[in-house]
């Protein structure tokens, strides 16, 4: 990113075969090639070398309607970059259109500290009221509403999720040998505004398997959401912030959310410098902490019948490559049962604030989605990113399908806390 083509050159080993656009859920949607990674590309390509300008209106249209799930790089046999090149290509568009004022707004009221405490405890409030699951539907309105209602703690006794006597429980023991290990936990800022129920459940997770959790003052967003709307400058300003604030120590950085995680593994790219690279290696998915490096999986919990679908976030399938060690996370729950959904590892069209910005093909790639869900009937899809649990949990309340979205940490901890490994 901070290179001399600022990410074109991820580009450049595309030879059109076309392998890609089967694996595009825009491509799925639309039929058209404009709609596709090899579409995309020529596009690209055709704005670095100046023959297409930046305020080009088919340009803007079809780069605005990509996810940037990089369900177009596994699939690749030429190894072809393409969320590299899309950031080069929405950076270039940012410097002469301003990003969208929806984007702008939401962006405003979801990251800047001070402002977005306000507005989550707002959210909060809203949530408590039971007001968001009644309003829930397909609407601008319902949508949002059924997003809101799917942030809300699992705690309620059904599906899997274990009541508890204290609200805050702690782990008896550690499980793993000691002395315990240290990790410092990345809090991010949806993560912390509506999901803190989820970093609860990963530092009691995590307790329960060898890990100390620490604290780390002065972090912020990862600026995950600024890189996808080109907004380059604003993300490397909160990336210098947060290795300044997490150090030059040793201890891994845990990430539940794996757009964050995505982005943070890449800070070295995205500030070029060693000590932004040094940061970057600590960061780990809770997945891949909990799997271990030997990839033993966690310490087993006490059996939860119930069925699951695993939806993989695309920042952590395709951008972390993370794909081993959510399952060995299941697997550490006996009778869990994974059911098996065909095009799981698509996108389910959250993609950051694209399900703001281009609701129509957001919806039209979640529709398909939970249609195979619909037929799969699971009792929770498990998916570990915060736009994932919005977006299919919206879905899943606007659709009637009678399942929740869960982090799969939500899972491990319940099955912890019905084993007594909690107090
Ligand atoms: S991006 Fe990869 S898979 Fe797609 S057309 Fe280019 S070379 Fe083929
Ligand atoms: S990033 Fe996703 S939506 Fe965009 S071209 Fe690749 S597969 Fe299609």
């Amino acid at each position: 990113m901070t290179g001399g083509r600022g990410g074109f050159e991820g580009l450049d080993a595309c030879v059109h075969c076309g392998f890609c656009l089967q694996a595009c859920p825009t491509f799925l949607a639309t039929g058209d090639e404009s709609d596709s990674p090899r579409g995309r590309i020529e596009l690209m390509r055709g704005l670095e070398r100046g023959d297409i300008a930046a305020t080009d209106p088919a340009l803007v249209y079809h780069l605005d309607r990509c996810l940037g799930c990089r369900g177009c790089e596994p699939v690749c046999p030429s190894g072809v970059q393409y969320g590299h090149g899309l950031e080069a290509a929405r950076s270039r568009i940012t410097a002469v259109r301003p990003v969208p004022a929806m984007a702008r707004l939401a962006l405003w009221a979801l990251t800047t500290p001070g402002v977005s405490s306000v507005v989550y405890w707002f959210a909060r409030m809203l949530r408590a009221s039971g007001l968001p699951r009644l309003l829930a539907g397909w609407g601008r309105l319902g949508f949002a509403m059924g997003m809101l209602a799917a942030t809300k703690t699992g705690g309620r006794g059904r599906y899997g999720a274990v009541k508890s006597a204290r609200k805050r429980p702690t782990p008896t023991a550690s499980y793993r040998p000691l002395p315990p290990i240290t990790a410092q936990i990345f809090r991010g800022c949806v993560m912390q505004g509506l999901f803190s129920h989820v970093h609860d459940a990963t530092t009691r997770t995590l307790a329960v398997n060898g890990y100390e959790v620490r604290e780390v003052p002065g972090q912020v967003c990862c600026g995950a959401l600024h890189a996808h709307a080109g907004l380059t400058d604003e993300a490397r300003a909160l990336a210098r912030t947060n290795v300044a604030a997490f150090g030059d120590g040793e201890e891994p950085i845990v990430v539940n959310s794996a757009g964050c995680g995505a982005l943070m593994k890449e800070y070295g790219r995205l500030l070029g410098d060693v000590r932004a690279e040094r940061f970057a290696a600590r960061v780990r998915d809770v997945t891949e902490l909990l799997a271990g490096d030997g990839m033993q999986g966690p310490v087993a919990g006490a059996p939860l019948d119930l069925h699951v679908a695993y939806d993989p976030p695309c920042h952590l399938l395709h951008a972390q490559g993370v794909a081993v060690q959510p399952l060995k996370l299941f697997a550490a729950i006996p009778l869990l049962e994974l059911v098996p959904v065909p095009g799981a590892a698509e996108c389910c069209g959250s993609a950051g604030l694209f399900t703001l910005l281009e609701p129509e093909m957001s919806r039209a790639v979640l529709k398909a989605k939970l249609e195979r869900l619909r037929e799969a009937t699971p009792q929770v899809v498990a998916t570990g990113n915060p736009g994932c649990l919005m977006q299919i949990g919206a879905g899943l309340a606007a659709a009637g399908i009678a399942a929740r979205a869960r982090h799969p940490v939500e899972l491990l901890d319940d099955a912890y806390r019905a084993a007594g490994r909690y107090e």
